[in-house]
């Protein structure tokens, strides 16, 4: 008796094992260390020896809703300085490492404060979010060495925003993109960065002919003197999977970087934007960052000698790489449907929206997401399926580009199904939207083993009112 019970729990176990890597949790190389699944079936996401129940936050706050894992991103920070300070060591690096938060990526408070206790700097792209920095600064409870560099176009507000900023203490870098920033920023008295277009081609998803952002190599060549420049700055692609990408523009930039200080010679940092790809399909590995850091720190090394110019700091400004993995979000099955001439294949209705909350599938990048359920992830009667939105558009579904996404059979005895989206912490939720008056979901934290609410479901009176429905029945 005691033998068999012995024997069967031993099985359970690699059972478990099995379908971990079956749905392709577990696994470092797609960033989905923390992910596992339960002996009942359900998806757990693990914190050390703290665990989350992903069908407990269901229970507790329905859906749809998203789930942000504050440990998950500051370990990825730790990780990127420790690799980079500890190469500046071994090399005998002369210049620092700077990582700067890509506040665009995700502007929740939560993500934001995860990066900072970490000692992350911050990158902005709009006068919006630097007023979200000033309003950290009034709370008196941040370092003023922190960092700040601007990107995107310096309105008067923005302008006034980043004078008051300096004013206060802050370091805050206007990145100059265009003759007339350049013009009217030639009065501040802080430092400045600017920003080139590299003449380099990468393979990656954002490589167009035409780029409006920064200047041209050779008209930057023409500016000579810019008043208080500290910073060469640009910024190639987004989901860069070659190490190739990475060195490539880095090389491209010393020569200019060079040139440049012969007339700037405050210039003294270099930096390399974003760009880090994510695993979001779980298929093929990412490049080791430990080794690309290392080969940025060799290049970087090597030009600088090669140029005889001292070792610049280096700035990485990575966004998805970091909030990306740090989210999931999740979505019930309302109901199934035939599809009429692919008979292996379902949809499954979900109660959420592509258009409204993973926008990327459809627009920006035409993105691929990773789907598990939440629960009975131990069956074996597996369906593929295709995910249909809950607004009216056509465009609203996800067929992994007419392939299929597999996903638990769904039967009579079962209750109802949940489906997780991996990778879902950047650029969604701005990018997000009420199409059909659909709510923006919510948003649950798990940290030290407690789990909060951080931001409710939208309303249907939430949103009347957005559209000027006053609340009021008598007064229409
Ligand atoms: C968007 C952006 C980033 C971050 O890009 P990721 O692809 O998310 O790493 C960094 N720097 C600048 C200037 C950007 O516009």
């Amino acid at each position: 008796m005691v033998k068999t019970k012995a024997k069967k729990s031993r099985k359970s176990k690699k059972n478990n094992a099995n379908w971990k890597k079956f749905w392709r949790l577990g696994l470092d190389e797609f960033n989905t260390q923390n992910f596992d699944v339960n002996p009942n079936g359900d998806l757990v996401v693990k914190e050390g020896y703290y665990q989350y129940n992903i069908m407990d936050i269901v229970r507790k706050y329905g859906t749809s809703t998203e789930v942000f894992f504050p440990y998950i991103l500051e370990h990825r920070v730790r990780d990127l300085m420790e690799f980079f300070n500890a190469y500046i060591k071994i090399l005998n690096y002369k210049g620092k490492f700077f990582y700067h938060y890509v506040m665009k990526s995700n502007q929740n408070r939560d993500f934001v404060l995860a990066a900072l206790s970490e000692g992350a700097n911050i990158e902005v792209s709009s006068a919006n979010e630097l007023f979200l920095v000033k309003r950290m600064l009034e709370q008196e409870k941040f370092n003023r060495k922190l960092r700040v560099t601007c990107n995107g176009p310096k309105t008067d507000q923005y302008i006034s925003l980043i004078e008051e900023l300096r004013g206060k203490g802050l370091i805050v870098i206007p990145i100059i993109e265009n003759a007339e920033e350049l013009d009217r920023l030639k009065k501040f008295k802080g430092e400045v960065g600017v920003r080139v277009n590299l003449d380099v081609k990468i393979d990656s998803h954002w490589d167009k002919k035409y780029n409006h952002f920064g200047f041209d190599e050779t008209e930057l060549m023409k500016i000579g003197k810019i008043r208080n420049l500290s910073m060469l700055h640009y910024h190639i692609s987004t989901q860069n999977e070659k190490i190739e990408g990475f060195i490539k523009p880095l090389k491209r930039a010393f020569p200019l970087y060079a040139k440049l200080k012969e007339n700037n010679p405050g210039l003294d940092t270099i930096n390399f934007g974003g760009g880090m790809a994510v695993p979001y399909e779980k298929r093929k590995k990412m490049i080791s960052v430990k080794n690309l850091v290392n080969q940025m720190i060799k290049t970087a090394k090597k030009e600088s000698e090669r140029l005889g110019i001292k070792h610049p700091n280096l700035v990485c400004e990575w966004g998805s790489y970091f909030t990306a993995p740090s989210q999931i979000s999740i979505f019930k099955v309302l109901e199934e449907k035939n599809i009429a001439k692919k008979a292996d294949t379902k949809w499954y209705f979900i109660d959420g929206s592509f258009i409204c909350n993973l926008t990327d599938t459809w627009s920006v990048v035409r993105r691929k997401w990773h789907f598990t359920s939440a629960n009975y992830l131990n069956t074996k009667r597996l369906q593929k399926v295709w995910l249909a939105g809950s607004t009216c558009d056509a465009d609203d579904r996800y067929t992994a580009s007419g392939n299929y996404v597999l996903l638990p059979k769904l039967t009579e005895d079962m209750s109802d199904l949940y489906v997780v989206a991996y990778d879902t912490g950047s650029y969604q939720y701005t990018l997000s939207n009420n199409h059909c008056l659909l709510s923006k979901p919510a948003m649950v934290v798990c940290q030290n083993g407690e789990v909060k609410l951080a931001r409710k479901r939208q309303s249907a009176d939430d949103l009347g009112k957005i559209f000027g429905w006053n609340g009021d029945p008598k007064k229409l």
